[in-house]
């Protein structure tokens, strides 16, 4: 817990702590460790020794499924987006395949299936002995480790926080939050984000915590790891200041928000508010 104090923080009268999660792990980082923790305790328990998931060329899951998977001597199977992975490559790429991962690149049509009961039914016959992960590790299975973040978070402050901040991706993280019963600021990292909003109140199984939710789509720069010039250089600034690396898909974006909403008087003097680096720093290299 990383108490952040600056102009903006002091004008605005707040107490911001960012939730440094980026550390939890070297290889399994951030909110991936936090959801992949009771997935995997899940396959093993099963007798699963073969995982199997989805992501993107540059996908933060996959690497963190990649080397969760070596570490427990399990074998990994990855689905990547489009099919010029079959031989293109990626830092991320290389790093899965460096794990042992076995990846195959599948065309966007069929990527698109990836959550179809009919489509996994399939890969179920062609891979009987994987345990099937989707995209994200965004599964019931992933909340329970993220609120545990919440626990910790209560023990380390000795008090609630007012509120959370978080990206949102495929919003399970933003899901498991709002498990533990506490307010969420959330930041959509596509553009066109609100659909998110049914999707992250199903996943956590109650329509109750909508109050809870406060959803931001407007933090998009552009679409889903997209960025502007003015994204980068609020990162640049934020990061000399405080001396902790982000990375423009999640964490830049949440954080320009969120000093957006201080800047405009969202808060209240004296609340407290708690950022979670969500971590994903393997994918900084390719813009900075
Ligand atoms: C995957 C990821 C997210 C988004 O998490 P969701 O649970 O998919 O919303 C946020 N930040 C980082 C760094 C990530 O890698």
């Amino acid at each position: 817990m990383q108490p952040l104090v600056d102009l903006t923080t002091q004008r605005a009268g707040v107490n911001l702590y960012l939730k440094r999660d980026d550390l939890i792990h070297p290889t399994v980082s951030g909110n991936k460790w936090r959801k992949l923790k009771y997935i995997l305790l899940d396959a093993r328990q099963k007798g699963y020794n073969t995982l199997l998931t989805f992501g993107g060329a540059r996908s933060n899951h996959l690497y963190a499924a990649a080397a969760a998977g070596a570490l427990l001597g399990m074998r990994t199977i990855g689905f990547v987006r489009g099919e010029e992975y079959l031989e293109k490559s990626t830092e991320t790429l290389d790093f899965c395949r460096a794990e042992g991962m076995q990846l195959y690149g599948i065309s966007r049509e069929k990527y698109k299936q990836r959550n179809t009961p009919r489509y996994l039914e399939e890969l179920k016959g062609t891979f009987p002995t994987a345990y099937i992960i989707p995209e994200g590790g965004t599964t019931p299975f992933a909340l329970p480790g993220v609120r545990e973040l919440v626990m910790e978070t209560e023990t380390q402050l000795g008090f609630k926080p007012d509120y959370f901040a978080v990206a949102a991706g495929t919003g399970g993280t933003t899901a498991g939050l709002l498990t533990a019963k506490i307010p969420v600021l959330a930041f959509t990292a596509l553009k066109g984000g609100g659909f998110l909003k049914q999707e992250i109140l199903e996943l956590a199984d109650s329509l109750e915590l909508e109050n809870n939710l406060h959803l931001f789509t407007d933090y998009h720069f552009g679409g889903y790891a997209r960025h502007t010039p003015e994204l980068l250089a609020f990162m640049e600034e934020f990061e000399l200041r405080h001396q902790i690396l982000l990375e423009h898909v999640y964490t830049g974006k949440m954080l320009y928000g969120l000093y957006d909403l201080m800047n405009k008087g969202y808060f209240q003097k004296g609340e407290t508010l708690v950022a979670i680096h969500t971590g994903g720093l393997q994918g900084r290299s390719h813009v900075f």
